[in-house]
C-alpha cells in the first residue's frame, strides 16, 4: 500500500531522519588512532542520560536481554538471592534470565497491571537480617502492561530497611522518555537498549554501573562468580578507558548513538520526558473518555507515559484489532503478551514523536476496533485527544502573551 507505514509498537521505535543520515556511512578502522573520537564522547553523553557523575556506562553489541545478562553476571555470584518484583511479561523475562544463570530469585508476585511495590519490597529486606538479598530488581516500565514504578521509592524503601542490597532497574522502554535518575536514586545498575526512546535500530544492550555495583563485581570475582566472556565488563573497561572496544563494534549503531544523544540534549531531556507525558495524556484521553475503555494499569499512579496497554471489551480479541490495523491501515500495534494475550492492544508512544503521528494511531486504532464489531463512538478518540492537544497549546501561547 503507499503512504507511510505507522509504527506505533513500544519499540522498536521511529527512527528518524536524522539518525538514518547519520548511520550511512562507509566502513572505517575500530583500532585507527581517530576512533576514539566518536566513542570517548558517547560515555559522557551516557552519563548525562543515565543522570549520574559517578557511575560507568558499557555498550555492548547486543539488545535490552543482553543488559540484564551484563549487569547480573558482572556483580553476583552463583546462588547469590536476588529479590525481584513480577507483573508483567518482561519482569518475568528478566526473572526467567537470572534464574537461568544459576541466581536464587525470591520472586514477588503483583498484580498484573500494577507495579513494584515498596512496602513488599521493604517486608521482605526487614525480614532478611543476615542480608542474605544481595540485589533488588526492578523493571521501572513494564511495557507488556504500560505500568510505570516509582523507582525512588523503592530506594527509599531499601534505605529504611537498612539494606545493603543492590538496586538493579531496567529502563528499557524509559530511560530516555520518563524520568530516571541514576545518583539520586542511588541505582547500582540500570539498563537499556537502542531501540526505544533512543529511536535507533535494536542493536545496543546499554548499560550503566554504579561504583557500588563495580565493587561487587569485584567482590564476587573472588567467590564463584557468575560466568561471562562477551559480556565481561573488565574486558570493556580495559579498552574503553582510550575509546576502544575488546571486539569489533556496529560502527553504524555509534554514530547513530552519538545523533540520538545530539538529538535528546537539543530538546532538553526535561523536555523530552514532557513531550511524552504530554503525548500520552491524548491518548489516555482517547482511550478512557473518547472510547470509554479500560487501560491495564489499575490506577492513574501507574500510567505509563510511553506505552498504554488498552483493554478490549468482554467478547473481543485484541489480536483481531492488532491484525486489522496493520493489514488494512498500515498500522503496527503492539500484541497482548503471556496472560495478557487477546485482552488488550498497546499503542506505543515513545521516541520520535507528536501530536499528528499520535492522532494516526488512535484513529487507526479506532477504525480497527470499529472494523472488528467493538461499540465506539466514530471520532470519539480523535476528539478527545484533540482537546488535550489543542488546548496545551492555547494555553502554553496564553503563558507566552
Ligand atoms: C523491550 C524491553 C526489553 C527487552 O529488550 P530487547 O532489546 O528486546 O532485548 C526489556 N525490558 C523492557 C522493559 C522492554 O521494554
Amino acid at each position: 500500500m503507499p503512504g507511510r507505514h505507522f509504527l506505533h509498537v513500544p519499540g522498536p521505535t521511529n527512527v528518524p531522519d536524522r539518525i538514518l543520515n547519520a548511520m550511512h556511512r562507509p566502513m572505517e578502522d575500530h583500532r585507527s588512532p581517530v576512533f576514539p573520537q566518536l566513542v570517548l564522547p558517547l560515555f559522557d553523553g551516557l552519563k548525562k542520560l543515565f543522570k549520574t557523575t559517578t557511575g560507568q556506562a558499557f555498550i555492548f553489541p547486543a539488545t535490552g536481554t543482553g543488559s540484564w545478562e551484563a549487569v547480573l553476571t558482572n556483580t553476583l555470584s552463583l546462588g547469590d538471592t536476588v529479590l525481584a518484583s513480577r507483573y508483567g511479561q518482561f519482569s518475568h523475562l528478566w526473572i526467567d534470565l537470572a534464574t537461568r544463570h544459576g541466581l536464587n530469585v525470591v520472586v514477588q508476585e503483583e498484580p498484573w497491571g500494577t507495579g513494584a511495590s515498596p512496602e513488599h519490597i521493604h517486608a521482605a529486606l526487614e525480614a532478611d537480617r543476615d542480608h542474605t538479598i544481595r540485589a533488588v530488581m526492578v523493571v521501572q516500565n513494564e511495557t507488556a502492561t504500560g505500568v510505570t514504578s516509582d523507582v525512588a521509592a523503592v530506594r527509599r524503601a531499601i534505605d529504611a530497611a537498612k539494606h545493603p542490597a543492590l538496586l538493579f532497574v531496567d529502563g528499557v522502554s524509559s530511560i530516555g522518555s520518563i524520568d530516571f535518575r541514576m545518583d539520586e536514586w542511588g541505582v547500582d545498575g540500570a539498563i537499556t537498549g537502542s531501540q526505544k526512546a533512543l529511536m535507533l535500530p535494536a542493536g545496543l544492550g546499554i548499560s550503566c554501573f554504579s561504583q557500588k555495583a563495580l565493587d561487587a563485581g569485584h567482590g564476587a570475582r573472588r567467590n564463584n562468580p557468575l560466568r561471562r566472556v562477551f559480556f565481561d565488563i573488565d574486558d570493556m573497561q580495559k579498552a574503553n578507558k582510550d575509546g576502544y572496544f575488546p571486539y569489533t563494534p556496529s560502527l553504524p549503531l555509534l554514530y547513530g548513538l552519538r545523533e540520538s544523544l545530539a538529538m535528546l540534549e537539543e530538546e532538553g531531556l526535561e523536555n523530552v520526558f514532557a513531550r511524552h507525558r504530554f503525548l500520552a495524556s491524548g491518548v489516555r484521553a482517547a482511550v478512557l473518555e473518547g472510547w470509554a475503555l479500560k487501560l491495564c494499569p489499575q490506577e492513574p499512579k501507574w500510567y505509563s507515559d510511553t506505552v498504554s496497554a488498552v483493554m478490549v471489551p468482554e467478547g473481543f480479541n485484541g489480536a483481531d484489532v492488532i491484525s486489522r490495523a496493520f493489514k488494512r491501515y498500515n498500522l503496527a500495534l503492539g500484541a497482548g503478551l503471556s496472560q495478557m494475550a487477546g485482552k488488550l492492544f498497546r499503542i506505543g508512544h515513545l521516541g520520535d514523536l507528536n501530536e499528528l503521528m499520535c492522532l494516526a494511531a488512535i484513529t487507526g486504532s479506532e477504525m480497527a476496533m470499529r472494523d472488528v464489531g467493538i461499540k465506539v463512538e466514530p471520532g470519539s478518540g480523535a476528539a478527545a485527544a484533540e482537546e488535550v492537544y489543542r488546548n496545551a497549546e492555547a494555553a502554553a501561547t496564553q503563558k507566552a502573551a
